[in-house]
C-alpha cells in the first residue's frame, strides 16, 4: 500500500504560503491543485463572521479548543525517558496502558504493529517540519484508542454545537494521548503522541490495525459502540505491548445498501462507488461555506446498528 504523504493533506496545503520555498516546492510538483488551493486559501480561516452557521459565541469556544491545542502540541514528545526502566510483561504493560487509557476516557484503544502504510512517508503540517521524512525503526508498537463525541451535539450538524463536540474530542484524544506519553516515558521507553495539528499517522488506518473499527464510505473510523463519532489518538512505542489482531467485521456490506452519507453530504464530496475515497476539496470548501466542520456525515450515518 503506497503511504500516504502528510504535504497532500487540505490542512497542509492550507498552510502552505506564497513566496515561500515550501510553496514554490509543493506546487511545481502539483500544479493541477495551484489554483483551486489559492482559491480556498483566500476565504481562510473556518468560522468567521458571514459564514452560514458562524455564532459567535459558539464559534469562540471552538477557536479556543484549537487554541489550547495548539499550546499542547509541542509537548507530543513527553519528558527524557526515566533512567530506570520500569519491568514488567508485555500483558501487564498492555493491560496498566488500556486501563488508564479508559480511566482518561478513551471507550475503546487497541495495539497495532506498526507498519508504514499508517505512517505518513513525509511531513508537512508546518513550513519547519516540511518534507522530514517519517521512520516507524524506534516504534514496534502504535497504540490507539477512540474517545465519543457527545451525540446530540453531532446529531446539530452542521450547526456549530457539531463543531464544539468534535472539538471537545480533539481535545481529550490529546489528553489520552499525553498521559500516555507520559507515563511510558516515565517507565523508562521512548513514546509519541499524536494530536490534532501533530501527526505522523492517518489515525482511521491506524485505528483499523488495532482492532478499533473499519473505515466507513465517508473515510471515518467506524466503531461497534458509537458508530463514527468518535475522535482517534494514537502514541508510537517502544514499550513491550502485545498486540491487537486487525478489526475483523467488515462495515462494506452495509455501506453499500445504506448510502446515507453520500446522499446527504452537501458538497457530494463522498463518491458512490465503494472503492473510491471522498473529496478533500470540496468537503472543505463547504468546511470555509458553513463556518463549521459540516459534520453531516457523522451526524447520519447509522454505523454497524444499521438492520439492528
Ligand atoms: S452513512 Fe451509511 S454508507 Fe455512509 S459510512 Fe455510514 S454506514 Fe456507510
Ligand atoms: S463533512 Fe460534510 S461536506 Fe464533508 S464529507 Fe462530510 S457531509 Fe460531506
Amino acid at each position: 500500500m503506497k503511504r500516504s504523504d502528510e504535504r497532500d493533506i487540505m490542512f497542509s496545503r492550507m498552510a502552505r504560503k506564497p513566496n515561500t520555498k515550501e510553496y514554490d516546492q509543493y506546487y511545481s510538483l502539483h500544479p493541477e491543485l495551484l489554483e483551486i488551493d489559492d482559491t480556498l486559501r483566500a476565504q481562510m480561516p473556518i468560522g468567521k463572521p458571514g459564514d452560514r452557521f458562524y455564532d459567535s459565541l459558539k464559534t469562540s469556544t471552538v477557536d479556543a479548543a484549537f487554541q489550547f491545542l495548539d499550546s499542547i502540541k509541542p509537548l507530543v514528545e513527553g519528558p527524557t525517558a526515566s533512567k530506570i526502566l520500569t519491568t514488567g510483561t508485555a500483558e501487564d504493560f498492555t493491560a496498566h496502558i488500556k486501563s488508564i487509557a479508559e480511566l482518561y476516557g478513551a471507550s475503546v484503544t487497541g495495539v497495532a504493529k506498526s507498519d508504514e502504510s499508517f505512517y505518513y512517508s513525509h511531513r508537512g503540517r508546518t513550513d519547519q517540519v516540511y518534507g522530514d521524512s517519517v521512520s516507524i525503526d524506534n516504534w514496534p508498537h502504535t497504540i490507539v484508542f477512540a474517545v465519543p463525541m457527545n451525540e446530540a451535539m453531532i446529531r446539530k450538524a452542521p450547526k456549530a454545537e457539531e463543531s464544539i463536540a468534535v472539538t471537545q474530542g480533539y481535545v481529550q484524544a490529546a489528553i489520552v494521548g499525553m498521559i500516555l506519553t507520559y507515563t511510558i516515558k516515565a517507565f523508562g521507553y521512548e513514546a509519541r503522541n499524536h494530536m490534532d495539528g501533530n501527526y505522523l499517522c492517518t489515525l482511521p488506518l491506524a485505528a483499523k490495525a488495532a482492532g478499533i473499527g473499519d473505515i466507513g464510505q465517508h473515510g471515518l473510523i467506524i466503531t461497534e459502540a458509537h458508530g463514527p463519532r468518535v475522535r482517534l489518538g494514537a502514541v508510537s512505542t517502544n514499550l513491550p505491548l502485545v498486540n491487537d489482531p486487525p478489526f475483523s467485521k467488515s462495515i462494506a456490506p452495509i455501506c453499500e445498501t445504506c448510502r446515507r452519507c453520500v446522499r446527504n453530504c452537501p458538497s457530494k464530496a463522498i463518491p458512490n462507488d465503494i472503492l473510491a475515497t471522498i473529496t478533500q476539496e470540496k468537503c472543505f470548501e463547504k468546511w470555509l461555506e458553513y463556518g463549521t466542520d459540516c459534520g453531516i456525515c457523522l451526524s447520519v450515518c447509522p454505523g454497524f446498528d444499521e438492520g439492528k
